[in-house]
């Protein structure tokens, strides 16, 4: 079995495919600089599970200084998760450190990969590519616009691989996720928020008015497809969706459900850059790479919630966490 190379390993994403991967029985470096607004214990919880795995090596260091051809020796398959994620916080004064996350980092490690050994590299892109679509699913070939700088900042990262992929020969697969979801899910993103407002009792806060839609993709389902694509030798860029879509209003709706209660909504102005809606098509990645969903809306937000439950901590608003599970509905 080869060496994996996992970037922005304590995140969300990254810790769960590392898990996998040396469930496996790949043997794992991981990387992650545990940069970024969100808070350093997360991450460090996250990678709880794993620290102390034999095969597992993990470097806190930022990609941008990181000797990279040292890195790289004796590993086989690279999965590039690192990045700065978010659509709302990716306009303003805050881009650059998208261009440096996003753009330059995928560069670096582009060039040290065009001198390694390297058998294939899996770089982690968007829906957020695509921008705003008409209603029906989007295939690779769907007209490109994004509609936020993150979105823009990953399709500069697309075309750099596209780039080495035809001058410099890189083998490199693209997966373009939709709506990540499941326990982990950062704090910033729509169903942490609103599982994490509604233990707390406290109003829900939906930019818009919630009909927006999203193609929902679960945790074990988009690890799937990415550990599908390291081992599988297709160059090319798929599309990694769950096969579910609802909007805000009925996320909602499976939230109250899972916890039983109701919760008071409140709609605000819509966030710039949001799109109305994303839709997967699934054919080429279930052709290619065998890539099928398995895990329902239902089932995955019930697991969200239950892992919020089990964590006693709930992130705030900003991210921040509390103890605020004492003395809620459950
Ligand atoms: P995350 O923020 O939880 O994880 C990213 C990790 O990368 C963080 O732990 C961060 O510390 C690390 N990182 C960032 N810049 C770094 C640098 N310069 N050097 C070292 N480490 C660095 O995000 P996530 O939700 O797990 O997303 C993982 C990947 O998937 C990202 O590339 C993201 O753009 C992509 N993606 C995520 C979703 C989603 O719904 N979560 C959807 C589409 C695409």
């Amino acid at each position: 079995m080869g060496r994996m190379l996992v970037t922005g390993a304590a995140g969300f994403i990254g810790s769960h495919l590392v898990e996998r991967l040396l469930e496996t029985g790949y043997e794992v470096i991981g990387v992650d600089g545990l940069t970024g607004y969100r808070s350093r214990e997360r991450k460090q919880r996250n990678l709880a599970r794993i620290s102390d795995e034999a095969s597992f090596r993990f470097v806190e260091e930022d990609l941008l200084e990181l000797d990279l051809d040292g890195l790289l020796q004796g590993v086989s398959n690279v999965a590039h998760l690192a990045a700065e994620s978010g659509v709302r916080a990716s306009w303003g004064d805050d881009f650059s450190r998208y261009l440096e996350r996003n753009v330059a980092v995928t560069q670096r490690l582009l060039e040290a990969l065009s001198k390694s050994s390297v058998e294939r590299f899996v770089f982690a892109s968007s829906s957020s590519v695509y921008g705003s679509v008409d209603e029906k699913p989007v295939t690779e070939d769907s007209r490109l616009r994004p509609a936020s700088p993150y979105g823009l900042s990953k399709l500069a990262a697309e075309e750099l691989v596209g780039l080495y992929v035809r001058q410099r020969g890189v083998p490199a697969t693209i997966l373009r996720y939709f709506t990540v979801y499941g326990p982990r899910q950062r704090p910033d993103m729509a169903l942490t928020r609103f599982i994490s407002a509604a233990v707390r009792g406290e109003p829900l806060q939906v930019f818009g008015d919630g009909n927006q839609m999203r193609e929902m993709t679960y945790i074990s389902d988009v690890v799937d497809a990415t550990v599908a694509a390291l081992e599988a030798p297709p160059d090319g860029t798929y599309n990694v969706g769950g096969g579910s879509r609802a909007t805000v209003n009925e996320l909602i709706d499976h939230v109250q459900h899972a916890l039983g209660t109701r919760v008071e909504v409140s709609y605000g102005p819509p966030a710039e850059g949001d799109v109305h809606s994303t839709w997967a098509d699934l054919e080429l990645v279930g052709r290619d790479l065998g890539y099928r969903p398995r895990v329902s809306l239902e089932q995955g937000i019930k697991a969200q919630v239950d892992w919020i439950l089990e964590q006693g901590r709930v992130p705030g608003p900003a991210g921040e966490e509390s103890d605020a599970l004492k003395g809620t509905a459950r």
